[in-house]
């Protein structure tokens, strides 16, 4: 559960992150190096699902049923009352394959948000070049039904994790060296770990590789 997270902000050494704020440029080259960050041609659109509304980005100010970054959500037995939600609501179906984005490392797996079918979803956490995605509201045998588990590195487009109950990805993201989620009450400042993942979304929607079922 979120609220269970909220203490302790804990932050890693810098030493093996980079920069925040670095992003995966363009590039032409296919080439790149293991080692390099991944070119834009081997970024994925996070879910493999069938769903013709796969691309729609709740923002505001046309927030769809709260599913847009910052969206004050409602007092919920499924919830903790009067926070802001924290990533931004992708449509799926329940079963689908979540994929990475890029490449990254896994860093983080822990129950996240009860489903109304009382399924307990969990939170991936993936440091990726520059930042930490939180691949949320995913099934708790994910890591074991993908032969990962803390530390594992994964690739661009590799199948990490499968869609909850939930039917939906709850995808967020963080500076670099952030080791869990966050999230904040009404009349609260944004934590500073907290990145707006709607651009990247967006970006990923348009250039991004798209993975079909
Ligand atoms: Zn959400």
């Amino acid at each position: 559960m979120i609220k269970a997270r909220l203490a302790g902000l804990a932050l890693l050494a810098a030493a093996a992150c980079a920069p925040a704020g670095a992003e995966t440029a363009p590039s032409g080259s296919g080439m790149a190096a293991a080692a390099q960050p991944a070119p834009a041609s081997h970024v994925y659109w996070p879910v493999v699902t069938a769903r013709t509304d796969w691309n729609t980005i709740s923002s505001q100010p046309d927030c769809v049923r709260l599913r847009c970054f910052e969206a004050p959500r409602p007092v919920s037995r499924l919830d903790n009352p009067q926070r802001h939600h924290a990533g931004v609501d992708l449509f799926a179906n329940a079963g689908d394959a979540v994929i990475a984005v890029e490449d990254g490392t896994v860093i983080g797996f822990y129950p996240f948000l009860r489903a109304a079918t009382g399924e307990m979803s969990y939170a991936m956490l993936v440091a990726h070049e520059g930042y930490v995605a939180n691949y949320g509201e995913v099934r708790e045998n994910s890591l074991a039904a993908h032969n990962l588990r803390i530390g594992s590195t994964v690739r661009g487009g590799q199948r990490i994790a499968t869609v909850s109950d939930t039917a939906q990805l709850h995808f967020e993201t963080y500076r670099a060296g952030t080791t869990r989620n966050y999230s904040w009450g009404y009349h609260a400042e944004r934590p500073a770990a907290v990145i707006d993942p709607t651009p990247r979304l967006q970006s990923l929607a348009l250039s991004g590789q798209r993975l079909l079922p």
